[in-house]
């Protein structure tokens, strides 16, 4: 295929000797999206980019949470790899206020150390920390005062593994701390509830500040200004290097856009590498107010949301549009694809495309599923890694999404 299209080229360039003069001059010249788009034009050059991508984004950075150097770093990365295909790149920037642990103890549980993650924007515990009688309250745990019962730290499950950082906190006072603890430990628990053990855990929380977010926009002008825009994120959350959630995923978008970048559309093609999405989903929000702003949110007429694309080779797509899944499910025949697409309840607009909800564009939010055993457990872990990521998912992604965008393309 890619012989046919260089051979296509040359023959176009031989033919239109006076139109050289006018690409070359453009700054993004044709034989700058060529080399580009041949950057991902076999499934090996595919696997090596993502392989050296995986290794500068998160093995030589490590988590880039929101608001940190890190990020920053990681996105200079990904604006130049944008730079390498697309002809219109930039960051787009704001500020928001931050907060989080800078260090917390273990749960100490009778005598047993128990690991336990704080909660990103979350509340710290007094200084010297919180001790009580060690509870259950239905499906979570919590350090109740001695006295009046009343709640002072609260734990939350993570049903997939070890550990994560803690979520949710039900209908508690606003501000408790709340911790992520593992499912191993469940057992252990439930007894040391029953006999009501003392427990105690410490966490302090730096304070509020003014911290920078950065989404990174990349754009392909189409021939018309309808638009198919793609959000990957490109944040972790503060202890895990995010290789799985969500670089993968990022770097596929990154794929798309080189590829794409050899082709004509006629729709515009936007990717957004954005940041906050572990955090209410900032940078999403503030990209999608700059739309509505620069009256240019209803161009959009796609939204692909990428989250978690190589959880295994199964893509979960959640979107209302039934044309939508149709074309997944036809792809994914078309091309031999060898695995089966779930199809999730959601509409599509969930976290980092909900901000686009008001273009009325059809809307899909890709997860994916099938190696579950390996995958699932090292989510917002440390040991979310490079080399936890299972390759052929990667590809298996880019082969759908990349004739998905054809076919979107065309309607
Ligand atoms: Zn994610």
């Amino acid at each position: 295929m890619m012989n046919y299209k260089k051979l296509q080229r040359a023959e176009f360039l031989k033919m239109t000797g006076g139109l050289v003069f006018l690409m070359l001059s453009n700054k993004w010249s044709f034989a700058q999206s060529s080399l580009s788009s041949d950057l991902v034009s076999s499934a090996q050059k595919r696997q090596e980019y993502t392989i050296a991508l995986l290794k500068k984004l998160v093995t030589d950075i490590g988590p880039r949470p929101s608001g940190s150097k890190a990020f920053a770093k990681a996105a200079k990365i990904v604006l130049k790899e944008m730079q390498r295909s697309l002809p219109q790149v930039n960051f787009d920037r704001y500020e928001f206020d931050d907060w989080g642990p800078i260090n917390s103890s273990s749960l100490i549980v009778g005598a047993q150390h128990i690991e336990a993650i704080p909660q990103k924007r979350g509340f710290g515990t007094p200084a010297n920390g919180v001790s009580g009688v060690f509870a259950k309250i239905g499906s979570a745990y919590a350090i109740t005062d001695e006295q009046n019962g009343q709640i002072l730290a609260y734990f939350s499950v993570n049903q997939y593994g070890r550990a994560i950082a803690g979520s949710g906190s039900g209908n508690l006072d606003k501000s408790v701390p709340v911790f992520g603890i593992g499912k191993q430990d469940v057992l252990l628990l439930d007894r040391s509830a029953k006999n009501k053990l003392s427990a105690s855990i410490k966490s302090e929380y730096k304070p509020v500040h003014k911290a920078p977010g950065i989404n990174v926009i990349g754009r392909i002008p189409g021939k018309t200004k309808k638009e198919i825009l793609i959000i990957a994120h490109l944040d972790t959350i503060f202890n895990t290097p995010g290789a799985n959630d969500n670089a993968a995923s990022v770097i596929v978008m990154l794929m798309l856009a080189h590829a794409a970048s050899g082709r004509e559309h006629n729709h515009t093609l936007t990717f957004v590498a954005s940041d906050s999405e572990e955090y209410v989903y900032e940078g999403a929000h503030h990209y999608a107010a700059g739309r509505i702003a620069d009256n240019t949110m209803n161009d959009i007429r796609y939204v692909l949301n990428f989250d978690s694309l190589t959880y295994g080779p199964n893509l979960w797509i959640n979107s209302k549009d039934q044309g939508v899944k149709d074309m997944i499910r036809d792809i994914h025949k078309d091309l031999n694809i060898e695995s089966t697409p779930i199809y999730g309840e959601n509409d599509g607009f969930v976290m980092d495309s909900l901000p686009f909800k008001p273009s009325g564009a059809i809307a899909l939010h890709a997860n994916s599923r099938g190696y579950d055993e390996k995958t699932l457990p090292v989510y917002h872990r440390p040991d979310d890694t490079a080399d936890k990521v299972p390759l052929d998912c990667v590809e298996i992604s880019f082969q759908v999404f990349d004739e998905f965008i054809k076919r979107a393309d065309r309607t």
